[in-house]
């Protein structure tokens, strides 16, 4: 596209905030009343699920005790602030074009995560009731995004189905996180090795039993990126 063109689409469709809309009149994403309210993954975190800080070895001691079912996970963002907002727009108020500014983000901001990611991008399923029930799905969405942003990854939603459908994870403990995501997968083969993209990684539980099952499809080595992580992660 010429110069001239983005000029005009950028006039004639002015770009919007994606946590509260206001007109953006410089930078890509948020406001600068939703800017500063984010807050970011540094560079320093644990290696294995991105938990920040500076650990023994690289693991945070959840992972250095137990290593969780993925070999890596990252995600730009605490879930927080403007880019919660965010995606809470873009899940419950329907609105799935946010997919297109905040795949471009998780692109943009997970640069040193995706050189050695795996190359075929897999979303986290939604069950059928809920995928009714809402329309689309924001995991495939943003996966989608983000292998167009990347050039290199390549979409590949047909490895990983629910089986049974589960209730939602909100409000529910840990451990009945775990019982109520066992067995939820099923999986295909045929990849060696699998990046799951999904919106919020939470306390890792669903990840963790996408990743099960795809492992025990004979995929060796699955990853997971998400736009943002809780602050404090459990990992079964
Ligand atoms: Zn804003
Ligand atoms: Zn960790």
């Amino acid at each position: 596209m010429t110069r001239l063109l983005e000029g005009l689409i950028e006039v004639m469709f002015p770009r919007a905030c994606v946590a509260c809309d206001a007109v953006l009149l410089q930078g890509k994403f948020f406001c600068e009343d939703c800017e500063p309210l984010l807050l970011t993954v540094g560079p320093v975190h644990c290696l294995r699920c991105a938990e920040p800080g500076r650990f023994v070895n690289g693991l945070c001691p959840r992972c250095a005790k137990k290593r969780p079912a993925f070999e890596r996970a990252f995600a730009p963002f605490e879930h927080d602030g403007a880019i919660a907002r965010a995606i809470h727009r873009f899940k419950y108020e329907d609105r799935p074009e946010l997919a297109g500014p905040l795949g471009e983000l998780l692109w943009l901001q997970s640069p040193d995560f995706l050189e050695h990611a795996p190359k075929h991008v897999c979303p986290i399923p939604l069950h059928d009731g809920r995928y009714r029930a809402r329309r689309y799905d924001q995991a495939t969405l943003l996966a989608n995004e983000l292998s167009l942003r990347s050039g290199r990854l390549v979409l590949a939603d047909d490895l990983l189905v629910r089986r049974r459908a589960t209730k939602r994870q909100v409000g529910l403990s840990d451990a009945q996180r775990i019982a109520n995501v066992r067995g939820a997968f099923e999986a295909r083969g045929g990849v060696t090795s699998v990046l799951l993209v999904d919106d919020v990684l939470t306390t890792g539980a669903t990840a963790a039993e996408a990743a099960r099952a795809l492992h025990a499809a004979g995929v060796k080595v699955v990853e997971v990126l998400t736009l943002c992580r809780a602050k404090r992660l459990f990992m079964p």
